[in-house]
């Protein structure tokens, strides 16, 4: 039974723009995320998963308190707090302990195979690549980076995790 999700930041929730790290950003939203995070927020603990280069978990928290998006979710786990990135399992293990949640339970949405998905997968969590743009490779390279879903829009993923629920 899914009880969560763990989702990426940049080009996830937040459209990201080249070569600014995510605190930069003018923070445009990826279409329908707000309306996604409302609805999910009522049905599973959210948390973010994010690499980071600059910015730690305070930092996100900021950004998305400017957002209106703050209250959606219950735990933020950036790589430089953690010290470990995707597709590394560590980072992915500190998101299942604070959450208290097991890999069976939770879906991972990104938009990054070589991280979100490779990582999700080895860990055998649900993953769910988000490809609303063509941004990066779609370079399945090996079986653990086969998403278990690919969508084209949030609103995709909302309709693939009901039909999961
Ligand atoms: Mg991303």
């Amino acid at each position: 039974m899914i009880k969560g999700l763990f989702l990426d930041i940049g080009d996830t929730i937040i459209m990201e723009e080249e070569g600014k790290s995510l605190n930069e950003m003018s923070g445009n939203l990826v279409e329908g995320a707000a309306e996604f995070l409302e609805e999910m927020s009522r049905r599973f603990q959210l948390v973010i998963v994010s690499n980071t280069v600059n910015s730690y978990a305070v930092d996100i928290d900021q950004l998305l308190v400017k957002l209106g998006l703050r209250r959606y979710f219950q735990h933020i786990i950036t790589s430089l707090d953690v010290g470990i990135a995707k597709p590394e399992p560590g980072i992915f293990e500190e998101a299942l302990r604070v959450s208290g949640l097991k890999p069976g339970e939770v879906i991972m949405i990104g938009d990054r195979v070589d991280t979100d998905i490779l990582g999700a997968n080895r860990m055998n969590i649900c993953s769910v690549l988000l490809r609303w743009r063509d941004r990066h490779p779609l370079q399945l390279l090996t079986q653990k980076h086969k998403p278990s879903f690919i969508a084209r829009s949030l609103a995709e993923i909302r309709d693939y995790i009901d039909s999961r629920t």
